[in-house]
C-alpha cells in the first residue's frame, strides 16, 4: 500500500491525532512520510513520530531528543548534509539514505498497539519492497525490528533482535538492528554515541561491500 497522509485507519490515532491538533495547531499533525534519497540502498525504520518532533515537524525524527544523535551521526557518516535537522522545510538532503517509521502516526505514550503496527504494516511493506535486493535496513529498536519482518511474512523467532543483530533475510536484504536512539537509551547510556557509531561502521561495511 502507497503512504496516504490522510490514512484513518487507526482510529484511536486518527482520533489522537484530532486531539493533538486542537490543541496544538500549527504541528503538523498526520501520517509522517518517509524522508530522504527515493533511490536509497540504505532504510531506517524507527518506531513512531514524537509529539514534539516528527508529529510536529512533519519529518521523521526532527524536533525531539532522538533525532539529536541519529542526525549527527548521519552527517559524522556521510549521510546527511547536515548535523541537524532542522525542520520539514530547511535544506537537509539525505544521500542513498531513507527514514522511515513502523507506524507513520503519533501513538499516545509512543506506544502504538498491536493492531496498530499490523495495520501500519502495509505501508512499511510496499516501501522495502521498493528496496533493491542488496539493500540494508536498519531497525532502531525491537518494534521496528519485529516490523520489519512482519512486513516480509517472516517468523520473528527466527531473526532475533538485540543490539547489533545482523541476518541476511531471504530475497537478500541485510537487517541490522540497533537500540533505539531514544532519549531514554541515550540519556541511560544503554545506547552511547560510539555503540551507535559502530552500527553505522556495519552499515558503511556493507553497502560498500555490495556495490
Ligand atoms: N521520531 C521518529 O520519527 N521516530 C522515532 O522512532 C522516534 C522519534
Amino acid at each position: 500500500m502507497q503512504f496516504d497522509a490522510d490514512c484513518k485507519r487507526c482510529k484511536r490515532l486518527a482520533d489522537f491525532l484530532t486531539q493533538v491538533r486542537c490543541k496544538h495547531p500549527d504541528y503538523y499533525c498526520k501520517p509522517v512520510p518517509a524522508f530522504g534519497d527515493p533511490a536509497a540502498r540504505f532504510l531506517i525504520v524507527g518506531l513512531a513520530p514524537g509529539l514534539h518532533g516528527a508529529n510536529r515537524s512533519g519529518r521523521p525524527f526532527t524536533g525531539d531528543h532522538a533525532g539529536i544523535l541519529l542526525y549527527q551521526t548521519l552527517y559524522d557518516m556521510g549521510f546527511s548534509s547536515q548535523p541537524i535537522s532542522g525542520g520539514a522545510d530547511d535544506e537537509l538532503i539525505l544521500s542513498n539514505c531513507r527514514i522511515t517509521n513502523a507506524v507513520k502516526c503519533l501513538p499516545p505514550q509512543n506506544k502504538p498497539t498491536a493492531d496498530e503496527i499490523r495495520s501500519c504494516n502495509t505501508y512499511l511493506q510496499t516501501e522495502i519492497e521498493g528496496l533493491p535486493k542488496n539493500a540494508i535496513i536498519l531497525a532502531l529498536g525491537k518494534i521496528a525490528h519485529d516490523a520489519v519482518l512482519r512486513a516480509r511474512a517472516l517468523q520473528l523467532s527466527k531473526y532475533r533482535f538485540r543490539h547489533a543483530s545482523n541476518h541476511v533475510l531471504p530475497g537478500g536484504i541485510r537487517l541490522i538492528s540497533s537500540y533505539h536512539c531514544s532519549r531514554y537509551n541515550t540519556q541511560t547510556q544503554r545506547l552511547t554515541e560510539a555503540m551507535f557509531k559502530q552500527i553505522f561502521v556495519l552499515v558503511k561495511k556493507y553497502l560498500l561491500a555490495a556495490t
